[in-house]
């Protein structure tokens, strides 16, 4: 006999029409972007007034598998044009079936805003990842302290989550920083989090009260003294920062005025300026009678025609940048992806920190950002 939808009962699990979700029962096999390189966006959440959540799952309904403060890398076309970012999965690997990314809007920024615009459920992403040792997984400590600012809360939350899902017994301290009390991000469940753990605290920096009037808080930017009232404790701590890097350059000259050690301190910064402008420091050339290697190999642009003298200790991406050659490329640390090119022949001695796949080297790709010539190279570029 047909039920009919009157009488249909969700936990009915004799009833055929109670479908159970991928997830129930045994772990479906983990998602890896070698094998399956979309995902798809299941949810959007308005976290602030310029911040919003995107939740991903794998459309095969695999399971993420990746450290707290890893980032996924974005391989987008906008208006006809490949772009690539990096966003920092925001959710807790120990909620694997979907994981998150928590995006703030960029006055004048492609992608931050083609997400805000965009991307809702059912979109398709290309992704790469997850890469990035921004980790505490990798440095396991009793006590932590987590110091961010402005949408650099990201890995700290994933590191949060993960410590609250597990019910790690370790003392952390989480000092946000913001512009203003409404721009405090994931504000609720940092709150919730420090409720239902003993040894979890926060604190919420704000530089300025703005439209609020119930703000109870501080006021002003993290100084030493506040960090001393906020963790009296802070140098018997293993500290994580991220934020822009203006803010992170306080946090390190408060740190090395306290005297903090620097084995003991990690960061990562989300600005590749600060990274690209290292990269186009002019490279030190090796004095005239050094021992360094000085052998030069012939660089070939087969697209444009171009050839041009490396080092064989340069990267490909400084030569083509000192010949004046310009190449697509963004963080200059081999974890973008952006300059990744097609070696139609050559060697080189690659070292990259995620951005590209292991089937793309096979398959003859390298990242020019972090490339060193083993041999005369033709690039398809
Ligand atoms: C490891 C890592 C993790 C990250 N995680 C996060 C995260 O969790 N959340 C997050 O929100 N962000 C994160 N980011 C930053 C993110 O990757 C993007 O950099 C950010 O979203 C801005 O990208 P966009 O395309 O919107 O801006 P872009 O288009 O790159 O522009 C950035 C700025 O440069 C200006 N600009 C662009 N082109 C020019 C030009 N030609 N001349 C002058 N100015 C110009 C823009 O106006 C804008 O102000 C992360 C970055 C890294 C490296």
């Amino acid at each position: 006999m047909m039920r009919d939808a009157a009488q249909f009962n969700p936990l009915d699990a004799s009833d055929s029409r109670v479908t159970r979700p991928a997830f129930w029962g045994a772990l479906p096999e983990r998602w890896t972007s070698e094998v399956e390189e979309t995902l798809v966006c299941c949810h959007v959440w308005q976290e602030t007034h310029d911040v919003k959540s995107f939740f991903l799952r794998s459309p095969q309904g695999r399971t993420f598998s990746f450290e707290p403060g890893q980032f996924l890398t974005l391989e987008l076309e906008i208006d006809g044009e490949a772009i690539n970012r990096c966003y920092t999965i925001s959710s807790s690997p120990a909620r694997p079936h979907t994981l998150s990314i928590t995006v703030k809007r960029v006055p004048g920024g492609k992608v931050s805003n083609w997400l805000h615009d965009n991307l809702r459920p059912g979109v398709s992403l290309r992704v790469l990842g997850p890469a990035g040792e921004f980790t505490c997984a990798r440095h396991p400590a009793p006590k932590y302290l987590f110091l961010s600012a402005g949408s650099g809360v990201t890995p700290l939350m994933s590191m949060s989550r993960a410590h609250h899902d597990l019910a790690e017994d370790r003392d952390i301290v989480f000092v946000h920083s913001a512009r203003t009390p409404d721009d405090i991000i994931f504000a609720r469940e940092l709150e919730l989090i420090a409720s239902s753990l003993a040894n979890f605290r926060t604190s919420f920096v704000c530089e300025r009260v703005g439209a609020r009037t119930d703000w109870s808080g501080v006021t002003g930017f993290l100084s030493l003294p506040l960090l001393k009232l906020i963790a009296p404790d802070f140098m018997e701590r293993e500290i994580f920062t991220c934020g822009p890097a203006p803010y992170m350059k306080a946090v390190r000259d408060l740190l090395d005025e306290a005297g903090f050690a620097r084995e003991r301190y990690h960061e990562e910064s989300f600005s590749f300026e600060t990274l690209t402008a290292e990269a186009e420091a002019p490279v030190e050339q090796p004095p005239a009678d050094s021992s360094v290697e000085t052998a030069s190999f012939k660089i070939t642009f087969a697209k444009s025609r171009r050839e041009i003298q490396c080092g064989a200790q340069q990267t490909v991406l400084d030569a083509a940048r000192q010949a004046g050659v310009r190449l697509a490329s963004s963080c200059s640390q081999g974890m973008c992806g952006t300059c990744k090119v097609k070696l139609v022949s050559g060697q080189v001695e690659m070292k990259h920190s995620g951005g590209i796949r292991q089937r793309e080297i096979d398959q003859g790709m390298a990242l020019l950002c972090c490339s060193k010539p083993l041999s005369d190279l033709v690039v398809d570029k």
